[in-house]
């Protein structure tokens, strides 16, 4: 699947989304940010909203599933309540959210619902600015207009998500369904070690000070420090670079890029300092080190009260569950801000994801829309369905 935001492939997956709701005689609805909704009305015109949705836009050649699975459930739960004619406490809508990728921005149409949509995200975007405004202009949308997308926390009765795993969790361990108990949180850096560069012939080995050997033992230092100490986090280092770059010349500059995630901010804090410790551990060999924050995510728990409804679906289903944090970002993550969310994980073969051999087993999808449709009705009695004033 390659449907990068807006490209002819996206707008023609969220077309056929819309086309299909409206052929099952549901209300169609784009708001200003391009989200594309299906909406079941409560008789009653009070009622606030319960979002059920995922997202339509892929990586570049990524899988079926990831995004495609959430939305067409949350349309089949639509049609389901319709067709049994349940009338529930709220109006239920299946959303289609923009841009949650991050072809453009990355929860683009998320964040421009929930309110979080930053004037800095959208001057600064991941895909370039020439990109953003080529590609609103395609979907005949207007930057300044993105904001009217925010609603009313209180016009929202919560949201739940269906997706695949994207990882080797459940397949693991055998379980049927993962309740997300958090999104991670994540940090980001970027660390200079300096050296001296120098003739890689006649600079004997005992006096170099080789800014790449001291990046390298930094790399490995990462990978000790997380697998002994913080078996709860992930670390990455995803780019190293050495400067000058050639065979015969002793690198006199490494820049390293350093990632890592928990579900636990105190974690975090943790292995931010020893990893920190780490790095510096250079100084004592003559490196000067200089490590700058680019990036800072908080970990966001999903609501508890939808999180045992979940549960109490799923059991009542004959399902096995396990509670799992999420360490990928999804649209709930700007929801859950505003609105009591939680999602629903079905299981991913191999744990592959982003990539096109991305496959849920067929019971899998059907175990993990009943769960999404159980938990709408479970929640009807659950959540507190407050009158928007
Ligand atoms: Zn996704």
């Amino acid at each position: 699947m390659h449907r990068p935001t807006f490209s002819d492939a996206h707008l023609a997956a969220r077309a056929w989304f819309l086309g299909r709701a409206a052929a099952a005689g549901l209300e169609t609805r784009i708001d200003a940010a391009g989200n594309h909704s299906a909406i079941l009305r409560s008789s009653s015109a009070e009622a606030p909203t319960l979002l059920l949705g995922s997202h339509l836009d892929t990586v570049p050649n990524g899988g079926r599933f990831d995004g495609a699975l959430g939305v067409a459930a949350a349309l089949e739960v639509l049609t389901a309540t319709q067709d049994a004619h349940v009338d529930l406490p709220y109006t239920l809508e299946a959303i289609d959210f923009t841009d949650e990728e991050g072809t453009l921005v990355g929860l683009l149409g998320s964040q421009a619902l929930t309110g979080s949509l930053t004037p800095d995200a959208l001057q600064a975007p991941r895909g370039g600015r020439a990109a953003l405004l080529a590609g609103l202009a395609r979907a005949g949308l207007t930057e300044t207009r993105l904001a009217d997308a925010r609603r009313d926390p209180r016009s929202m009765a919560g949201y739940l998500e269906l997706h695949i795993e994207q990882g080797p969790v459940l397949e693991h361990e055998r379980v049927d369904i993962g309740i997300v108990s958090a999104i991670v949180g994540s940090r980001a850096f970027n660390l200079t070690f300096e050296g001296v560069a120098g003739h890689a012939g006649t600079t004997p080995m005992d006096a170099r000070r080789d800014a790449g050997l001291a990046a390298a033992t930094f790399v490995v230092g990462v990978r000790e420090t997380v697998v002994r100490d913080f078996p709860s986090c992930v670390a990455t280092v995803g780019r190293v670079t050495l400067e000058p770059g050639a065979f015969n010349v002793i690198p006199g500059e490494a820049q390293v890029a350093l990632e890592f995630r928990s579900a636990d901010a105190s974690q975090l804090d943790a292995l931010e300092d020893a990893l920190v410790m780490r790095a510096r551990e250079a100084e004592t060999l003559g490196h000067a080190v200089e490590i700058e924050p680019v990036g800072r995510w908080e970990p966001v728990p999903l609501d508890t009260t939808v999180r045992t409804a979940i549960a109490r679906v799923a059991r009542a289903l004959g399902l096995s569950t396990v509670e799992l944090p999420s360490g990928a970002g999804h649209d709930a993550q700007a929801l859950a801000h505003v609105t009591p969310s939680g999602m629903i994980f079905v299981p991913s073969v191999d744990g592959l994801s982003h990539q096109p051999a991305e496959r849920t087993a067929w019971d899998d999808c059907l175990n993990g829309a009943k769960v999404l449709l159980g938990a709408t009705l479970e929640l009807a009695g659950a959540l507190p369905v407050s009158e928007p004033k």
